[in-house]
């Protein structure tokens, strides 16, 4: 296989320098075309604690800084993000096989998050009041410590920049352990941040799997965690970290339900939902993955159809991430078809002139897909979509409603009386009313429900200045002749 040569060895990142640290490389592989561009090393227990001792050694010195000054630093790094955007746009798609476009996309969602950071010294002000005569309550917002965040693969530069901006600009310190997958897009974060001039040991990187994440759930020194992942490791974070007295949010995955009305513009519904099942190649955790058909809407479907064609891998649409990737989602589809589901659009089997090596699956739609199908009820992850066929609002809003997973739910019709309807009652954190991916922008914050996401809050937004801060509350009297009551 073929060697990348610019692409550096994946090293740990700790007190401001990369260092190798000797343990067993692991291949990274570009899904593009299978090349290998990297190895990466397999850290351990230590490796997370050598991190932490020096997180926390910075810690007193970051978090003694106003809020103003540590935003400074978040402006330049922002600028540094959109002088840098063809360089880090190339490298996420490199790593994780999406088009230009979605790469491009993510970037600027990057950006968009170092924006809300840097306004907190506007939101981000303290309470203060004069509760009797002389005597003054305030609450202040306190960092933690050394806070950690593991993230998945689907977005090597965006979820990172979910959690870093908004946790350091309040004042904590922090390990962060990327996908063992695409773990480049975070390490030229590092270096962007140390050139906007974060100082050393307030931002480090262990690179690694299960047992860098284990170590982070176990360290005494770490105070929060925040995870992006899969529902089954989002639990195990999740029970462990808080079974070590950590704060923890642990968002998992999803299966998406739209719910198709007869009314629904048939044109924009049918080019939303096929953008949403395949963009990224169906590698989003907001990707629609069911779409409930409400009675007749089968002139919808043609149009999907239709728009489907309009879809082909390695130009339009992205490699999956892994061979192992697109044999389990080739292998959804036959299931579904050997138990009866009528494949509309077959998507098995796609391969790119010039990248055989590469792991791509074409867009497919299944039609007549019961509830009871693998399909209908477990996280694909990938561009597929099934089709579920009800009578009415309330048998699809039932069908929504009886998904494990919660992370977003979406309505396509012209009537708001029944869009209303499915607002109230879908059980998703993330509603769409005729769009397709309704990822809140910032400021809004993003979280699922059900087992969509663990913990307390969201993840972003101004839900996660609670999760990053602590409240202080000091009362104070400075004048003598103050009232004497209960609390003097
Ligand atoms: P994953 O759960 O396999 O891996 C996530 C992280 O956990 C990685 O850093 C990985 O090294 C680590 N990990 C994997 N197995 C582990 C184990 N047994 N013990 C401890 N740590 C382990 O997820 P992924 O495949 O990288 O990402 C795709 C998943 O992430 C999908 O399920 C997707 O829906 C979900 N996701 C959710 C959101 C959200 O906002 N809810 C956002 C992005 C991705």
């Amino acid at each position: 296989m073929q060697r990348i040569k610019e692409q550096p060895q994946v090293q740990n990142f700790i007190d401001g320098s990369f260092e190798r640290n000797g343990h067993t490389p692991m291949d990274v592989i570009s899904p593009l075309d299978g090349s290998i561009i990297s190895s990466l090393p397999l850290s351990t227990y230590d490796d997370v604690d050598k991190a932490v001792q020096v997180a926390h050694k910075a810690y007193p010195e970051w978090s003694g800084k106003t809020l103003k000054e540590r935003v400074q630093i978040f402006f330049k790094y922002r600028t540094l993000l959109e002088e840098h955007m063809e360089e880090l746009t190339n490298l996420v798609q490199l790593e994780n096989g999406k088009t230009y476009g979605e790469a491009k996309a993510e970037v600027e969602k990057s950006m968009e998050l170092c924006e809300f950071a840097v306004s907190m010294p506007q939101i981000v002000v303290n309470e203060i009041q004069e509760v009797s005569k002389g005597v003054e309550c305030r609450i202040e917002r306190k960092p933690l410590g050394v806070v950690a965040c593991i993230t998945p693969f689907n977005f090597p530069n965006m979820v990172p920049h979910w959690t870093m901006p908004n946790a350091l600009v309040l004042g904590n310190t922090m390990v962060m352990k990327p996908s063992e997958l695409v773990p480049l897009s975070t390490m030229r974060m590092a270096e962007l941040l140390q050139e906007a001039g974060l100082p050393k040991g307030v931002f480090n990187i262990v690179n690694g799997g299960k047992e860098v994440v284990e170590a982070i759930c176990d360290h005494p020194k770490i105070e929060a965690v925040s995870f992006v992942g899969s529902t089954k490791v989002a639990k195990i974070v999740y029970k462990r970290a808080t079974a070590s007295l950590k704060r923890c949010v642990a968002l998992g995955g999803a299966k998406n339900h739209l719910l198709v009305l007869p009314d629904a513009n048939p044109e924009m519904t049918a080019s939303n939902v096929v953008a949403s099942m395949s963009g990224c190649a169906g590698q989003r955790c907001m990707a629609a993955s069911v779409m409930v058909g409400v009675d007749k809407v089968q002139h919808i479907i043609d149009r999907m159809v239709e728009e489907t064609k309009k879809i082909v891998p390695g130009e339009n649409l992205g490699s999956v991430i892994s061979a192992a990737a697109k044999e389990r989602i080739e292998g959804y589809i036959t299931e579904a078809e050997n138990n009866g589901a009528k494949v509309l659009v077959d998507g098995r089997n796609a391969t790119v002139p010039g990248k055989e090596g590469g792991f791509y699956v074409g867009p497919t739609i299944l039609d007549y897909v019961t509830t009871d199908m693998s399909v209908a009820r477990e996280e694909i992850f990938g561009p597929v979509i099934s089709i579920i066929r009800a009578k009415n609002l309330d048998e699809a809003i039932d069908i929504e409603n009886g998904s494990n997973y919660g992370n977003a739910a979406a309505v396509f019709t012209q009537s708001g009386g029944l869009a209303k309807q499915v607002m109230e009652r879908a059980s998703a954190g993330m509603i769409g009313v005729n769009i397709g991916v309704p990822v809140p922008r910032e400021p809004f914050s993003f979280g699922g429900w059900n087992e969509s996401k663990f913990g307390v809050g969201d993840i972003t937004g101004r839900s996660s200045i609670e999760f990053w801060t602590q409240n202080k509350k000091t009362t104070t009297k400075w004048n003598p002749e103050a009232q004497i009551n209960w609390m003097s």
